[in-house]
C-alpha cells in the first residue's frame, strides 16, 4: 500500500496486517517471527498510516487554527512522561497542542532531560511541572534489576533512577516519581519559593494496579506531599503553590 493510496481511503488503515498487505516476491519470503510481517512492510505501513493520519488532521483543521500558535507556543504545563508508547498526551489532555510542553525519556526523569525541563519552566514559564510515571514501566523494572549488560547509553539513563534493587515495579514507579518531584523542587527552588511553580507527580495506571480504575491518572505527589488525603485536601483548597517547608 503506497502512501498516496492510503491517503485516499476513507478510514485510516491502522497498521495493516501482513496478510492484507500487497506482497512482492522478495517480501513474501521474509521470516515473520513477530507476526507483523517483514520489517520493510512494517515500515511501509507505518509511514503510510502516519501520512494518512496527518492528512486527516490537516483536513480537520483550517489554516487559521495553525496561525494561532504559528509564531509562539504558550503551554500551560511542562509534562515529563516516560517514552513508553502506551503513555501519550491524550491520556490527560484532549487538546495538548500548544498546551503541554512534552518532555519524554525512559523513566520520566529530570536528570536525563534537564535542559528540556528547564526550558519549559524557565523560558516558557509554565507554572505547572508534572512528572508522569506509569504501570508496567520497563525502565523501572530494568533499573531495579541487574542492567550491567545493557548498552552504555541505556545504562547511563537507568543509573539516575534511584530505586532499590528488587523493588516491586509499582512501588518503584511511585518512588521514582517522588524522587523526580524532589529533584525538581531542589532545582527550581527559586521559582518554588516565589510561588511560581507547582511540581506534581502522577501515576498513569493503565493496568489498574492501584485499583482506582484502569487508565486513571492518579496524582501521587503534590509539591512533595505524598499522603493521598493531604493531597486531596490541598487540591480542594487550590493550594498548589504551598510547600510543606513554607510557613
Ligand atoms: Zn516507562
Amino acid at each position: 500500500m503506497a502512501a498516496h493510496e492510503a491517503k485516499r481511503t476513507a478510514k485510516p488503515r491502522r497498521v495493516a496486517k501482513p496478510k492484507a498487505a500487497p506482497r512482492k516476491p522478495e517480501e513474501s519470503s521474509s521470516h515473520d517471527e513477530h507476526g507483523h510481517g517483514s520489517e520493510v512492510l512494517q515500515v511501509r505501513t507505518a509511514v503510510a498510516t502516519i501520512l494518512h493520519d496527518n492528512s486527516d488532521y490537516m483536513a480537520q483543521h483550517k489554516a487559521a487554527y495553525f496561525k494561532t500558535f504559528a509564531d509562539k507556543q504558550t503551554p500551560r504545563a511542562t509534562v515529563v512522561t516516560c517514552s513508553d508508547s502506551r503513555v501519550q498526551s491524550e491520556v490527560m489532555d484532549k487538546g495538548a497542542v500548544n498546551d503541554l510542553f512534552m518532555v519524554r525519556d525512559i523513566g520520566n526523569q529530570l536528570a536525563t532531560a534537564e535542559g528540556s525541563v528547564e526550558y519549559g519552566v524557565r523560558h516558557l514559564h509554565t507554572p505547572l511541572l508534572i512528572f508522569v510515571g506509569h504501570a508496567a514501566c520497563g525502565a523501572i523494572k530494568a533499573a531495579s534489576a541487574d542492567y550491567s549488560k545493557l548498552e552504555p547509553a541505556i545504562r547511563k539513563e537507568l543509573a539516575t533512577i534511584n530505586i532499590p534493587q528488587g523493588i516491586d515495579p509499582t512501588d518503584g514507579a511511585l518512588l521514582n516519581i517522588n524522587n523526580q518531584v524532589e529533584s525538581a523542587i531542589l532545582k527550581f527552588s527559586g521559582e518554588v519559593e516565589q510561588g511560581h511553580l507547582a511540581v506534581l507527580g502522577a501515576f498513569y495506571d493503565f493496568r489498574n494496579d492501584l485499583h482506582q480504575g484502569a487508565g486513571k491518572l492518579i496524582i501521587t505527589n503534590l509539591n512533595g506531599e505524598t499522603a493521598p488525603a493531604r493531597i486531596r485536601e490541598l487540591m480542594k483548597q487550590g493550594q498548589y503553590f504551598k510547600y510543606s517547608f513554607m510557613p
